[in-house]
C-alpha cells in the first residue's frame, strides 16, 4: 500500500522535529494532498494511526488538506481547474498537460507540547 511508505517518510519527519523541539507530545498533524497524487484519504488515515499508536503522536489530531489540480494552458496561459479526464482548457480548448498544482504531497504543519509547563514545579 502506497499510503503506508508516504506516511513512514512522514514520520521520519515528524520524529526528527520531535527530537528538535524536544517535544513530549504532539497535538496537531498537517499535511498537503495534491489531487493528483491518487493518495487514499482514508487508506492515509489507517496508515497515520498504524504508525501513531502508542507513541507520543497517538492522540494528535490528523488532518488532510487537499489541493485541487490545476493546469497553466500553454496557449492562452489561463489557469484552470481539471480532472484526470478534463484537461481542456475552458478558454481556448486547448489540450494541457501543463499541471502546475494537484502533485503536492507533504507534511505541512505539526503543533506539539514540550515539557517547559512543568519545570517550575
Ligand atoms: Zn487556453
Amino acid at each position: 500500500m502506497h499510503e503506508m511508505s508516504v506516511m513512514g517518510e512522514i514520520f521520519t519527519i515528524i520524529n526528527k522535529i520531535v527530537k528538535e523541539y524536544k517535544l513530549n507530545k504532539i497535538t496537531k498533524v498537517v499535511v498537503k494532498v495534491g489531487e493528483m497524487t491518487c493518495i487514499n484519504e482514508e487508506s492515509l488515515k489507517f496508515a497515520f494511526k498504524a504508525f501513531s499508536e502508542n507513541t507520543l503522536i497517538e492522540e494528535a489530531q490528523f488532518i488532510i488538506n487537499r489541493v485541487e489540480a490545476e493546469a497553466k494552458c500553454i496557449n492562452c496561459g489561463y489557469v484552470f481547474k481539471i480532472y484526470y479526464t478534463d484537461k481542456l482548457c475552458p478558454k481556448c480548448d486547448t489540450y494541457s498537460n501543463n499541471i502546475i498544482n494537484g502533485y503536492e504531497l507533504f507534511l505541512e504543519e505539526v503543533e506539539g507540547e514540550t515539557d517547559e509547563d512543568d519545570s517550575n514545579k
